[in-house]
């Protein structure tokens, strides 16, 4: 298994470089925002909690989280080369929840590409977004309080995967194809592929 994290601020583009990354090295997507935005979108129970705490900006509880993402890597075979996992982990429990997961598998996250944006830009980029993607949350009060969350709760873990060795950090600035040719150089410079 090959495994990607691919970690940042909201707005920083990990989605935009998850679909460069999915397609350049034929991995299994994860993004948990798009599954829990899914579930809210078909009315599923897990949609109607998910909802409370998206569209106000807080992260959803790692317990619940965690069993979600156990779930899905147990009834997707297409994991099983290997996953980009973006959105996940946000706090340092769910990293240590994502080790141990992996793990079992005789897996662990081999690299973790950590865009950097600064905040101005962010906010700019949010607020562009949501008049296109029409999410609940990317409303200013809304995007000033998930960067808020992003600081206090998922931002050490920069410091947690630079520990472990695992962490490149790329100027997430400049064109979406300059930006990616900095991903790949990392990745072959830190896994060799
Ligand atoms: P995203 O699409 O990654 O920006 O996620 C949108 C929202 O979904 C976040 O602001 C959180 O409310 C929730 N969410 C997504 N992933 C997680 C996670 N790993 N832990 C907790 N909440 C999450």
């Amino acid at each position: 298994m090959f495994n990607i994290v691919i970690f940042g601020a909201p707005g920083s583009g990990k989605g935009t470089q998850s679909e460069n990354l999915i397609s350049h090295y034929g991995l299994f997507h994860i993004s948990t925002g798009e599954v829990l935005r899914d579930n809210i979108a078909r009315g599923t129970e897990l949609g109607k909690i998910a909802d409370t705490y998206i569209s106000d900006g807080k992260l959803i509880p790692d317990d619940l989280m965690i069993s979600i993402l156990a779930d899905i890597l147990d009834n997707t075979p297409e994991a099983k080369n290997g996953v980009i996992f973006d959105g996940f982990p946000r706090t340092i429990n769910q990293a240590g929840a994502l080790k141990e997961m992996l793990a079992e598998r005789g897996a662990r996250v081999d690299a973790v590409v950590g865009l950097e944006v600064d905040e101005d830009e962010l906010i700019d980029r949010l607020i562009k977004r949501g008049k296109e993607s029409g999410r609940s949350d990317d409303n200013l009060e809304t995007i000033k309080k998930r960067l808020k969350v992003y600081h206090s709760q998922t931002q050490p873990l920069r410091d947690y995967y630079m520990k472990e060795g695992t962490y490149l950090p790329i100027k997430g600035v400049g064109t979406v194809e300059g930006i990616f040719e900095s991903i790949k150089a990392a990745i072959k410079e830190k896994c060799g592929k």
